[in-house]
């Protein structure tokens, strides 16, 4: 039987891909490299030009122009193939529910965990089409790999039509993006792209091109740590009730994640690990707007100069850290990509829609690196859970959209700059 969007989709979502914080190694778990393997031959086996699996475990493949007009914008296609770490990603049993009837889906592993689509308005819209599930224990992983199954699908269509008019595309599967480093050790000149999409979004017809601006604060806090029987003599000061107190005095309405929505960034601490004489909380800074965002980060630099003044005897340091900026800031000087991709979703009749993203993508750092790339919709749904799930129809909607924008590229955008490609050193095929 040949090879399906369906069968790739279920034959990827059952390996353990899960990616793993703070690991030294690129991927960070050994289970990647499984499917990036798996990938690398399936892409060989396609007949894919260029096909190679790098150090750092991306898989890089080219399909060849059929077009003879020069001058097409080389365009890539990309997918991250890890899961979260905050959930289950081992031994993943997929379940198709064909024609799903709209009754609320008991998963068989956990009777606790139901998909109801009372509770979930985009599942309810998929009654009657092929609804895909994990089954209880784990999550699903469409997240990402609904975006890989539909560019290896890409890939062999493409390669099976020739009479499609496309330029050059590139492939590229990346490891590690739920673990933040996703595409930092990618060669963009290897990539060789002038311009790029992640398929790594939910809802049919987003074509996201703002995300977050985001920044780290670490806050340490330094006290004196003495004999407590002793410490009123000795001048305790311990960080822990400084801590708490900086957490206190941060203002939750308006400023937290969970009392903001649409456009409205936040302020949010994440983490803290303190003893008496020394207390560290991490906080995300994120807003969609830069000067915004640098408005946050002095808010809370002002909130750790105030508890200073009140505790002289503590050190109190906020150190700020740029993690990545909202693509919008590129995009909005050429929007070719984000407009040909809005027609490529009308092709397929879908409306398009681009709600700015609470979060970052890859495409946040790549268009930042300076490769314009916008995300689009896989077709999976409330991912990093047991409750996730895919809708094989909007799956192959993707899958659509994708050959309707390699021939709008073709048609319109011949001229089109993006990132300028450098001459690629050729690899073996
Ligand atoms: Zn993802």
């Amino acid at each position: 039987m040949p090879d399906t969007l369906l069968s790739r989709f279920l034959r990827y979502v059952r390996i353990d891909t899960t990616s793993a914080a703070d690991m030294p190694t690129s991927p960070s778990t050994p289970g990647q490299w499984v499917l990036l393997r798996m990938l690398e031959s399936e892409a060989r086996a396609l007949g894919a030009a260029e096909v190679v699996l790098d150090e750092h475990g991306y898989v890089l493949a080219t399909i060849p122009a059929t077009t003879s007009k020069p001058d097409v914008p080389m365009v890539a296609f990309l997918a991250h193939v890890d899961t979260t770490p905050e959930f289950c990603g081992q031994n993943v049993m997929p379940i198709v529910h064909r024609k799903w009837n709209g009754r609320p889906i008991v998963l068989p592993d956990d009777h606790s965990q139901v998909l109801d689509p009372a509770r979930f308005p985009e599942l309810a819209r998929a009654k009657g089409q092929d609804v895909i599930t994990a089954s209880g224990r784990t999550l699903l992983g469409g997240d990402d790999k609904a975006g890989v199954a539909i560019i290896m699908s890409l890939a062999a269509h493409l390669l099976a039509h020739p009479e499609i008019k496309h330029g050059p595309i590139r492939v590229c599967f990346t490891p590690d993006e739920e673990v933040a480093s996703g595409v930092d050790l990618l060669d963009l000149d290897l990539l060789g792209a002038n311009v790029a999409y992640t398929l790594d979004g939910d809802n049919p017809g987003e074509v996201v091109w703002e995300t977050f601006s985001a920044d780290q604060a670490i806050v340490t806090i330094e006290g004196v740590s003495t004999h407590p029987g002793d410490a009123k003599k000795s001048g305790m000061v311990n960080a822990l009730h400084l801590a708490a107190r900086l957490l206190v005095a941060l203002p939750r309405e308006n400023l937290a994640p969970e009392s903001t929505d649409g456009r409205e960034g936040f302020i949010h601490p994440w983490r803290m690990d303190g003893s008496v004489e020394r207390a560290v909380i991490k906080f995300l800074l994120r807003d969609h707007d830069l000067a915004s965002l640098q408005d946050k980060g002095q808010r809370l630099q002002r909130l750790c100069q105030a508890l200073q003044a009140v505790e002289p005897r503590a050190r109190i340091h906020c150190e700020i850290a740029r993690q990545y900026r909202n693509m919008g800031y590129w995009l909005k000087k050429d929007m070719t990509p984000v407009n040909l991709a809005c027609e490529a979703v009308r092709a397929v009749g879908l409306e398009p829609a681009s709600p700015p993203t609470r979060g970052g993508t890859d495409g946040s750092r790549l268009t930042e690196m300076g490769l314009p790339t916008p995300n689009l919709f896989a077709g999976y749904h409330n991912p990093h859970g047991p409750l996730e799930w895919a809708v094989l129809q909007e799956m192959q909607r993707s899958l659509q959209m994708c050959i309707e924008l390699v021939q709008l590229w073709e048609q319109k955008g011949v001229g089109y700059k993006g990132r300028p490609r450098k001459k690629r050193r050729r690899t073996a095929a």
